[in-house]
């Protein structure tokens, strides 16, 4: 039988180092700038592509983390069959006739409308109690109770209360635009807030106050989250937790420590005369001789297609210009005058001596967000986990 490390040795094709120290320096870091607010970790798609398995438990047993967000309740159920028994709110739609399941597995549920919130109910079997947090829209536009007046929103929402199957625990808002640093942006901001705090307020006039109530993303706890700002009873942390930037055109007021290396085997080098051409539909063409170097990743990995002709890759600390298309499993780059060959390793994301590629500098050259790029790592990749320098394990 193989150990362990022949095992992560022979996986190492193309595969991607999920970094837990960083992590947690990202967690610690992130909870000094929010204060007292209890933070919930956001751990949806698969810990936004960094593997959730591994994650969540190390979240929970060596970080204290209470409290976790994810998007659906297949997500959810993963997580308690890997043992984690702290808070699970779900943030998305659960089709109202898994309510049961949510029961049995406890886990809550976003409310997103009074209807939906009555359909859960009819699926709930007698005497028990399913959890919820009711979202309420206040500019997002996505989910949650939708009412121009306050007083719509208290309506639905004192119905809500009623409903003898729902128990409900919290009430939140998404904000849209926490992380722009536009003027009128900041100000819709700080209407969506107010409007939370607006029902929050009216309902304890109704003596039907509601706990934890909640507004903080990423983002609205760097740049929306001061002394003068209503208080959030939780911090709903997702893209910091890893190391990205809500936005990576703005400055963070923080240090972050990215989580994820994505790395991949060269498996060929050679020499070519100028007027080859690269790979499919021959876009490229060698002006002049070259070094040539075909890297084991393509956009089967999740290497989006869209960088074909713009990505670079750090080899032994240099910049390679990727030639041509990407392929489904493979990519060649511009290797003259570097010190490469067969086997060595190729990072496409992380760093490499001096040299380093984020998750932001990929998407802004194919015109997405750093959060997509990472979720977009595909389940061919393994992730290997590592833990104070040492690779602690492999999930593929
Ligand atoms: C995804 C999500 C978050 C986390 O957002 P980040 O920008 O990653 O911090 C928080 N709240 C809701 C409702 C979400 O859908």
């Amino acid at each position: 039988m193989k150990g362990r490390k022949d095992i992560m040795n022979y996986l190492k094709r193309a595969w991607a180092e999920v970094h837990l120290d960083a992590i947690a320096e990202n967690y610690r870091r992130y909870k000094e700038l929010v204060g007292d607010t209890e933070i919930m970790c956001v751990v949806k798609a698969d810990c936004y592509g960094h593997c959730d398995r591994a994650i969540v438990p190390f979240l929970e047993n060596e970080l204290s983390v209470k409290k976790f967000a994810v998007s659906n309740i297949e997500e959810a159920r993963r997580l308690r069959d890997s043992g984690v028994t702290g808070d699970i709110l779900i943030l998305g739609y659960t089709p109202p006739e898994a309510a049961h399941r949510l029961c049995e597995l406890d886990i809550i549920q976003a409310v997103t409308e009074l209807s939906y919130a009555k359909e859960l109910c009819q699926n709930i079997p007698e005497g028990k109690k399913l959890k919820v947090h009711v979202a309420v829209d206040t500019g997002m536009t996505r989910i949650g109770l939708h009412n121009d007046s306050i007083d719509g929103i208290i309506s639905d929402m004192l119905k809500i209360l009623s409903l003898k199957g729902l128990s409900v625990d919290g009430m939140f808002t998404h904000l849209s635009v926490a992380d722009s640093g536009d003027a009128a942006d900041i100000e819709y901001t700080k209407k969506q807030i107010g409007k939370l705090m607006a029902v929050k307020e009216k309902l304890a006039e109704c003596g039907k106050a509601v706990p934890c109530v909640h507004y903080l993303n990423s983002a609205a706890g760097l740049y929306h989250y001061g002394e003068s700002a209503p208080k959030s009873a939780l911090a709903r942390l997702g893209i910091i937790l890893y190391g990205l930037k809500p936005n990576a055109s703005l400055p963070v007021p923080m240090e972050l420590a990215p989580a994820l290396t994505l790395k991949a085997r060269v498996a060929q080098v050679k020499e070519i005369k100028a007027g080859e051409c690269v790979s499919y539909g021959r876009t490229f063409t060698a002006g002049r001789d070259m070094k040539l170097a075909t890297i084991a990743i393509g956009y089967a990995d999740g290497y989006s297609r869209l960088l074909s002709g713009k990505g670079e890759v750090l080899i032994n600390g240099r910049r390679a210009k990727i030639t041509g298309r990407i392929c489904m499993d493979q990519l060649m780059c511009d290797v003259t005058g570097i010190d490469v060959k067969a086997n060595d390793v190729a990072t496409l994301i992380g760093r490499d001596g001096n040299e380093a590629i984020t998750a932001d500098e990929l998407a802004s050259l194919y015109g997405t967000i750093g959060y997509e790029v990472v979720c977009g790592i595909s389940k061919r990749v393994p992730r290997v986990i590592i833990r104070d320098n040492v690779e602690i394990d492999v999930e593929t």
